[in-house]
């Protein structure tokens, strides 16, 4: 399918404008010109009810664009938005395709540059990495800028549970013990749990649960960065595409409400042994009842690239607003055997410390 992608011709000098960073403005990289981007801070949340019984996974397209600077024609990746041209990194910005448009995105803070330097400085501080990883790992390789979709979910919660709280207490036992040699009878303090049933009923309102829409990286990677940052989100404004690489959602909403809620029950679960209070506590159900369920769909900004090593892939992600690194990586086999080996001697010499001192001093 043959598309004319949009692009924002710089009024100094005619090249195409991209957004900066550090700037948050469109930046001429030929003569300076810079243009401010229009922005709304009023997000829009939707009814999960209205989307969750109605066909909204994603469709694939296959993009053929012609470059404006270059003239040169090439394809865009499935699920892609923008991007740059393969010969002349001139920008290039499409429309959505799938049934539900983001209709919000957290503009990149931090520059390539910048995102650069927290990589080649986390390469250099991996613990246990193999010592060649450094050399090999070439960290003049570009990253990409990545806008990436996330479903951001809201939901107030009443749960109902049913489960047991147990109370310490102690009591004097009688065993047997050999002291110097010799068995004796001792007293001893045992603690013990008494058991009472309880039910009760905790609530919890959750706000903008993330969950990643996007696989082009690892899900575990993304997911673990968890677009936590959704105070910085400002109405979608395509913008801030120019020079990125921007992606729609290839899981839909109704897996990841799923997912969503499963990150849910993990706080419920807290919440219930906090209200069961007691010294321990046993949980025999949940039932919780979800309300005002609430979805908006978002891009999130992330630089990333992968490299290789000994045949393997290895992804890493940094967050574009906050620095912050997450990363696949190899471990050193040697250096984890030596760690390994140090530790259980470390162990050995305290279980028999007793009997080294005595060999120490019996010499
Ligand atoms: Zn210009
Ligand atoms: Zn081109």
């Amino acid at each position: 399918m043959r598309v004319k992608p949009t692009y924002y011709p710089c009024p100094g000098c005619g090249s195409v404008m991209v957004y900066s960073p550090s700037k948050g403005k469109l930046s001429c990289q030929y003569c300076g010109s810079e243009e401010e981007i229009e922005i709304s801070k009023e997000i829009k949340n939707f009814d999960i009810e209205e989307i969750i019984s109605k066909d909204v996974s994603p469709r694939a397209t296959q993009k053929e664009v012609q470059c404006p600077k270059c003239g040169a024609h090439y394809s865009f990746e499935e699920y892609q938005v923008s991007t740059l041209c393969k010969y002349c990194q001139t920008p290039a910005i499409t429309d959505f395709n799938n049934p539900i448009k983001p209709t919000a995105i957290a503009p990149f803070k931090i520059e390539q540059k910048e995102a650069h330097d927290i990589f080649a400085k986390w390469i250099g501080s991996l613990w246990l990495a193999p010592n060649e990883l450094k050399h090999v790992v070439d960290t003049k390789k570009k990253l990409t800028g990545f806008y990436l979709p996330y479903w951001l979910f809201d939901a107030n919660t009443k749960s109902y549970y049913t489960g047991e709280r147990g109370e310490a207490y102690y009591v004097t036992v009688e065993r047997r013990r050999v002291i110097d040699g010799k068995e004796q009878i001792v007293q001893e303090q045992e603690r013990r749990i008494r058991w009472y049933p309880v039910s009760g009923v905790v609530s919890r309102d959750f706000k903008d649960v993330s969950i990643s829409a996007s696989e082009v990286i690892p899900f575990s990677l993304l997911q673990s960065l968890r677009a936590r940052y959704s105070e910085v989100l400002v109405g979608l404004n395509k913008k801030f595409f120019s020079g990125f690489d921007t992606r729609e959602y290839t899981i839909n909403p109704q897996v990841s409400y799923e997912r969503a809620k499963s990150l849910m029950q993990d706080v419920i679960r807290i919440d219930v042994l906090n209200d069961i209070g007691g010294d321990e506590q046993r949980i025999h159900s949940i039932d919780t009842d979800y309300f005002d369920e609430k979805y908006k769909h978002t891009l999130f900004p992330i630089w990333s690239t992968k490299f290789k090593y000994k045949g393997k892939e290895y992804y890493y992600a940094i967050d574009g607003l906050s620095g912050e690194i997450v990363g696949e990586r190899p471990y050193s086999y040697w250096k984890v055997t030596l760690l390994v080996i140090s530790i259980v001697a470390f162990i050995l010499m305290i279980v028999y410390w007793d009997q080294i001192v005595a060999y120490f001093q019996g010499h």
